[in-house]
């Protein structure tokens, strides 16, 4: 293993530790069940909380062709760093940055007709061509296009606008709201509705580079929608977008982050002695006390109080009574692992630590959740980040 973190590891406090060799077999993995489609790795929200430059990187090395962001700030600073290549960014607001994306050479997603009239003007200032991606909502009922009229209007102005030398449609594409449910019906409805709209789209005159319209649960299960490009983000990093669709190494994916927090005190306390804030737990005997230093400013979720899952010396630990913002404490049981000691909170799973999964199962939430939440005090330690051998 290569550390590319400059700190000394064992004496931080809590550390995400970013395994890039797993990243970059997860997006071969990819690669290869998208057959002939490209892959855009997305990284928005800081690569789901593992960090988006050395992310962005490390898939693009293992050929993923195109990265995707949601906002343009995160796509700008993306190339700032120096990132090339094809780029979307997707969640615009009126007075957006317009001029550098297109400047950049980012393309940039329209949902209706004020973003198109915005970045026609914008392209008008900068003298350049912007690249810009039609999307179709194609059932999600959130972003998007409605078909209908609203499509028509959407695609006749584009089509003026391309001929005007103001843009260039490259893409259209569409999102799906339950390709994680096996046989949901609206995936079908929507794959059908997404047909339309591109092939209305095509009629008219776009000739799009790109259409796409899967995410991670489409790009592993559902071929039939893979269309030019896949948009995967939670696969990327080795997480499952559901337990219903199967487990990461079902898939031949492997976790990216594992969460490490060191055992900042041991004590023994007597029988009865309430836990944390609330007291919700209370020692049923004499035990000892483990405090694990990290807590809801560092993403823990304060819904795993009394649940979530902890590797301390071996041995599963759960949350005894609740997290606080920046600790909480787990009941060892009259074990005395010393001062220092590592607790897993997370990882792959295969060294018998807990996954994200279980963390997102103990606190009723998703395993993408668990991972994007985790704060900006815990630094990021690389490793593998140089390719092997
Ligand atoms: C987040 C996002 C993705 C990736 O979704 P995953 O379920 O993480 O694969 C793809 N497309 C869009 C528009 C997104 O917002």
């Amino acid at each position: 293993m290569t550390e590319t973190a400059a700190v000394p590891t064992a004496a931080l406090r809590a550390r995400a530790e970013i395994d890039l060799g797993a990243l970059r077999a997860n997006v071969r993995t990819l690669r290869a069940r998208a057959k002939g489609a490209a892959v855009m790795a997305v990284v928005k929200s800081d690569a789901y909380g593992h960090g988006a430059v050395p992310c962005a990187r490390a898939a693009l090395e293992a050929g993923a062709s195109w990265l995707g962001t949601a906002t343009p700030d995160e796509a700008l600073a993306l190339r700032a760093a120096g990132l090339p290549g094809p780029m979307l960014c997707w969640l615009w607001v009126p007075g957006g940055p317009w001029r550098q994306a297109i400047e950049a050479g980012i393309d940039v997603s329209l949902s209706g007709m004020w973003a198109l009239r915005e970045v026609t003007a914008a392209a008008r200032e900068a003298g350049r061509v912007a690249r810009v991606q039609l999307k179709a909502d194609t059932g999600l009922g959130r972003n998007g296009c409605q078909p209908g009229a609203d499509w028509a209007e959407l695609v006749g102005e584009a089509l003026r606008a391309e001929a005007g030398g103001l843009l260039k449609v490259t893409g259209l594409w569409s999102h799906f709201a339950c390709a994680d449910e096996p046989g949901h019906p609206s995936i079908t409805a929507q794959l059908d509705r997404f047909r339309e709209m591109v092939a209305y789209a095509e009629e008219q005159g776009v000739r799009p580079e790109v259409r796409h319209i899967a995410n991670s649960p489409a790009t592993l299960t559902l071929p039939e929608t893979h269309f030019d490009l896949v948009r995967p983000g939670i696969a990327v990093y080795g997480v499952s977008p559901s337990p219903e669709i199967g487990t990461p190494a079902d898939f031949g994916l492997r976790p990216v982050m594992t969460l490490r927090a060191s055992l900042a005190l041991v004590k023994h306390v007597p029988a009865g002695h309430g836990v944390s804030y609330g007291h919700h737990y209370v020692t049923p005997g004499d035990t000892t006390l483990g405090l694990i230093p990290v807590g809801y400013a560092d993403g823990i979720p304060r819904h795993a109080s009394g649940t979530g899952p902890v590797l301390v010396d071996g041995k599963w630990r759960t949350v005894a009574g609740r997290v606080a913002m920046d600790q909480f404490v787990v009941d060892l049981g009259g074990d005395e692992p010393p001062v220092g000691t590592e607790a897993v909170l997370f990882g792959p799973g295969d060294r018998g630590e807990p996954t994200a999964e279980d963390w997102a199962q103990a606190s009723g939430t998703i395993a993408y959740e668990i991972v994007t939440r985790i704060g900006t005090r815990v630094p990021r330690v690389y490793v593998n980040g140089e390719e092997l051998g």
